[in-house]
């Protein structure tokens, strides 16, 4: 047995939540929330990814790339979309020798 915690009266079952005549919903189905929760912190992770830029650039295609670090002219690379729209996407290299990354400035 549940009550209201707004008016203290009985909650009747309904459609799956309890209800209070006042308008007070619970959903029945607990959980929900915290999985909505869940997915938004996945999210918000992955663009915390996207922002630490080239720690972590997966392998791409292989471009001539010449590396700054050891002079290598392989690289793997991969476009970053940065959040606004209107800006061209981000190129982030990887050396394959060294795994030095940097971003392309055109
Ligand atoms: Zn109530
Ligand atoms: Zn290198």
């Amino acid at each position: 047995m549940e009550f209201c915690p707004d008016c203290g009266a009985m909650l009747l079952p309904k459609n799956g939540k309890l209800e209070c005549g006042c308008g007070y919903k619970k959903d029945l189905s607990s959980g929900n929330e915290y999985e909505v929760s869940r997915k938004e912190q996945l999210e918000k992770s992955s663009d915390e990814t996207v922002k630490m830029l080239g720690e972590d650039v997966e392998v791409g295609p292989t471009v001539n790339e010449t590396c700054p670090e050891c002079g290598h002219d392989k690289a793997t690379y991969k476009l970053i979309q940065t959040r606004s729209a209107d800006e061209a996407p981000t190129r982030i290299f990887k050396c394959s020798k060294c795994k030095h990354t940097w971003r392309a400035y055109d």
